[in-house]
């Protein structure tokens, strides 16, 4: 095998694509990370908080965790690009590859892989706004950085994270808080935990430029619009998508073959760091299948019993 093909190439290295990696790598094949930012651990970077919805680890905090996947990936020699985003991928019929070009501290690095494996996970939903110093998009050590003490903040959004957010904003004593909400979907033990007068639910009016819900200007603006899916094939390939979301199959294919989608990119599950790696394992699986459907001969695959197959 020539030294720069992979069998897959895997573009994103949060929980999703570290998974996808880790089991690629124990199944006998060859996978490569790249990941634009300068570490692995996806968004688990950007939450201090403590993470106790995972089985066995509910002692770490999310850049932790962050720290734990970067580890394990190291130690297992997986091939790693950080600081990396792809600047051309095409598909080779004849040779059943991608070709791709990615580049490393400006520098261009060319590889090609049986499997093209997207992980990119997601972005805050913006909405009209353009963040600032005041006006604060999605959660995260944005909000755990800033300093609301006496101030006065609006909270626009009604699912999970408006919620958990101004229980977090709260204990940093501003002077107000209030959450304007469309709709309300968070889950009930969040909604309970809000002081009376602190939610609006229903239509409201935003300026923009003068920092104001309904007619008030607030010190801050905390925008929890939700999230979209990061689909940077998008350039190159046709996937089906949906509300910026890739659809794939239950084996977390997309419409194009060879190409797989894992993780919040997919937003096929509920999105959280286990159910993201659990979508790496039955990428890695099908991958694995697929690949030695290529190689086992077939005077041995005669003998596999069929539950094995
Ligand atoms: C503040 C906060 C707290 C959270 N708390 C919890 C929690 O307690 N428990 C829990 O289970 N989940 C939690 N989550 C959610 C969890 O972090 C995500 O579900 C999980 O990280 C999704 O994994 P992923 O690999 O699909 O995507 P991501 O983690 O988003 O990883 C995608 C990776 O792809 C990279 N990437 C994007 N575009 C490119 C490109 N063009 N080229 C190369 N790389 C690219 C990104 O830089 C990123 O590293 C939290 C999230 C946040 C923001």
């Amino acid at each position: 095998m020539k030294r720069n093909h992979y069998d897959a190439f895997i573009v994103g290295g949060g929980p999703a694509g570290c998974s996808c990696g880790l089991w690629l790598k124990h199944l006998g094949l060859r996978p490569l990370i790249i990941e634009k930012r300068d570490r692995l651990g996806g968004l688990q970077n950007d939450s201090p908080y403590p993470n106790v919805w995972i089985l066995g680890k509910n002692y770490l905090n999310g850049k932790a965790f962050a720290r734990e996947v970067s580890k394990q990936i190291k130690n297992e020699n997986i091939t790693v690009s950080l600081g990396s985003e792809i600047s051309s991928v095409k598909y080779l019929e004849q040779e059943k590859m991608f070709q791709a070009e990615f580049k490393k501290k400006g520098k261009p690095i060319a590889v090609t892989a049986s499997f093209l494996v997207l992980a990119t996970g997601v972005v805050p939903r913006t909405g009209p706004f353009n963040p600032s110093s005041t006006v604060l998009i999605g959660p995260g050590i944005t909000i755990e950085n800033t300093n609301f003490r006496g101030k006065t903040v609006a909270i626009l959004g009604g699912g999970d994270n408006a919620f958990e957010n101004y229980q977090f904003i709260k204990r940093k004593k501003p002077k107000s808080i209030t959450i304007f909400a469309r709709h309300v979907r968070a889950q009930i033990p969040f909604i309970q935990e809000i002081g009376k007068g602190d939610l609006k639910v229903g239509e409201y009016s935003v300026n923009v430029a003068e920092q104001q819900v309904n007619g008030k200007r607030f010190d801050y603006l905390v925008v929890m619009y939700g999230w979209q899916g990061v689909n940077t094939l998008e350039p190159w390939f046709a996937l089906n998508t949906e509300n910026h979301f890739v659809v794939t199959d239950s084996l977390r294919r997309t419409s194009v073959e060879r190409i797989y989608a894992i993780g919040e990119v997919t937003q096929a599950s509920h999105p959280c760091c286990v159910t993201a790696m659990a979508d790496g394992i039955v990428a890695a699986k099908d991958i694995q299948r697929r690949i030695d459907e290529t190689r086992i001969p077939l005077e041995v695959k005669k003998k596999i019993p069929a539950p094995f197959k």
